[in-house]
C-alpha cells in the first residue's frame, strides 16, 4: 500500500515519476513494470518511470529483419526508437493532452467548485488546486459519501475531455480474445472454467465509476486525487475492494481502471491501450490467484532464462496479454501493431539484465525481458510474424 499523497495537483502529477507501471515495476503491474501498490493496493501499470514509445517507434521494420533475429523477437524490433527516453516522450504527450483539454475542463471545474462550495482554486494550478481542496474543506474530509460524490464529478469532467482525444478501445474484443486463448490452453477444464468466469466478470471502468461504485473507504478515495491525471491503469482485485463486504462485486470480481492521463498519453493512430488492457485484465487470473497453475510456467522460465522473480504475477499477466496481442497482430499490422501496443514498456529497466540478475530474486521484468523472453517466444506471435518455432517457449 502506498501512502496517500493528497497534495500533488495535476501539475505536480505531470512531473510524477511514480506509478505502478511504474507499477509494473513499482507495483506489480503497471504493466509495465509494475510496481507498487496503488492506493488501494491494486495491481497497476502506468507510465511513470516507465515509458512508452514515440512516433519513431512506429517506423516499420521489415519482417525479414525480425526473422533474421533468429532466436526470438528482439527488443529492438519492437522498441527500436523507444530507448531510454521513450518515457519522456510519452510524458510529453500526456502533458500536451492536459494542456489541450484545459479550455474545456476549466469551466466545468469552476462550476463544480461553486456547486460543492470549495475555495477558489489557485490560478496557476487551477484543476489540481480544485481537486486538492476536497481533502481539506469540510465536510468532505469527514464524510466519505460526500467526498466521493464531489471527486467523481470532477473525474467525470476530466474523463469526458480525455475521451474526445483518445477513446477507449473495444474492451469486449480484448476479453473475448483472452477467453479464446484460455480455452485453447493446456490447463484443466475445471480451471479454464474459473479463469473464463473471472475474465468475463472483469469490468473496465474510468475513475468516476470506480469512485462511485467500487470505493468504500476514504483511504481508497483520497489517493485518487493525485492520480486522476496520471498515466496509469490498474487492476483492483476483489480483495482490494473489500471482497464480500462490497455489495457491488460478484465473487472474485476484479475491476480494471484506466485513468484519463493514460488516455492523454496515447495518440490516435499511434500507441494504444490494447496491451495495457489485456495485461491488466490478466491480473484477474494471475499467479497471485492461481499459484499452483503457474508453478510449471515459472519453473520453465527460471530454468530456460536464468531469471527468477519473487512475484510471478507480472510474467503471468504478460503471458495472457501476449497471447491476446499475438492473436490480433497478424490481422492488425504485425510489427507496427506490436510497437503501438508495447510502447509503454520500452525503456523500462526492471532488474533483469542488471548485475544483480543472477544473485537476487527479482520482482519486475525489464521491457527487454518481457519482449524477448515472454512475447518474443510466444508461438502465436512467431506464427503471425513468420518466425520459426521456438523450442524454449514456456507454455501453460
Ligand atoms: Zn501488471
Amino acid at each position: 500500500m502506498r501512502a496517500p499523497a493528497f497534495y500533488l495537483g495535476l501539475s505536480a502529477l505531470a512531473r510524477r515519476g511514480r506509478g505502478r507501471y511504474a507499477g509494473y515495476m513499482t507495483l506489480l503491474c503497471a504493466w509495465l513494470i509494475c510496481a507498487f501498490t496503488s492506493a488501494s493496493g491494486a495491481d497497476w501499470d502506468g507510465a511513470g518511470a516507465h515509458a512508452l514509445f514515440s512516433k519513431a517507434g512506429n517506423m516499420p521494420v521489415p519482417q525479414a529483419e525480425a526473422a533474421s533475429a533468429g532466436k526470438g523477437l528482439s527488443y529492438s524490433d519492437v522498441c527500436s526508437a523507444g530507448g531510454s527516453d521513450s518515457g519522456d516522450r510519452r510524458e510529453a504527450r500526456r502533458l500536451a493532452g492536459l494542456k489541450a483539454i484545459q479550455r474545456e475542463v476549466r469551466p466545468k471545474f469552476s462550476a463544480l467548485v461553486k456547486k460543492y462550495k470549495l475555495p477558489e482554486p489557485d490560478a496557476g494550478d487551477y484543476m489540481g488546486s480544485a481537486l486538492r481542496s476536497i481533502s481539506f474543506t469540510p465536510p468532505y474530509p469527514y464524510n466519505t459519501a460526500k467526498a466521493k460524490e464531489a471527486l467523481a464529478a470532477f473525474a467525470m469532467a476530466l474523463e469526458a475531455a480525455a475521451l474526445k482525444r483518445a477513446p477507449l478501445p473495444d474492451y469486449g474484443v480484448i476479453k473475448s480474445e483472452m477467453i479464446a486463448r484460455i480455452r485453447a490452453s493446456g490447463v484443466s477444464d475445471k480451471t479454464k472454467a474459473e479463469l473464463v468466469r473471472r475474465v468475463e466478470l472483469t469490468e473496465l471502468v474510468l475513475p468516476s465509476r470506480y469512485i462511485t461504485d467500487f470505493i468504500t473507504t476514504g483511504g481508497e478515495l483520497w489517493p485518487l486525487i493525485d492520480q486522476l491525471a496520471s498515466d496509469q491503469a490498474w487492476n483492483a482485485s476483489y480483495d482490494d475492494l473489500g471482497g464480500a463486504s462490497n455489495p457491488k462485486l460478484e465473487r472474485n470480481q476484479s475491476v480494471v481502471v484506466v485513468f484519463p492521463g493514460m488516455l492523454l498519453a496515447e495518440a490516435r493512430g499511434g500507441p494504444h491501450l490494447d496491451f495495457i488492457l489485456a495485461h491488466e485484465t490478466a491480473h484477474s487470473i494471475d499467479s497471485g490467484k492461481f499459484p499452483e497453475m503457474y508453478a510449471p510456467l515459472s519453473a520453465c522460465m527460471r530454468d530456460n532464462f536464468g531469471v527468477s522473480f519473487r512475484d510471478w504475477s507480472e510474467p503471468a499477466a504478460d503471458y495472457w496479454a501476449d497471447d491476446v496481442i499475438a492473436s490480433r497482430a497478424a490481422g492488425a499490422g504485425g510489427l507496427d501493431y506490436l510497437r503501438k501496443s508495447y510502447e509503454v514498456i520500452c525503456g523500462t529497466s526492471g532488474e533483469a539484465g542488471s548485475v544483480l540478475e543472477h544473485v537476487t530474486q527479482m520482482d519486475h521484468p525489464s521491457g527487454a525481458y518481457r519482449i524477448e523472453n515472454i512475447l518474443g517466444r510466444n508461438p502465436l506471435l512467431r506464427g503471425a510474424l513468420g518466425l520459426p518455432p521456438e523450442n524454449s517457449a514456456c507454455r501453460l
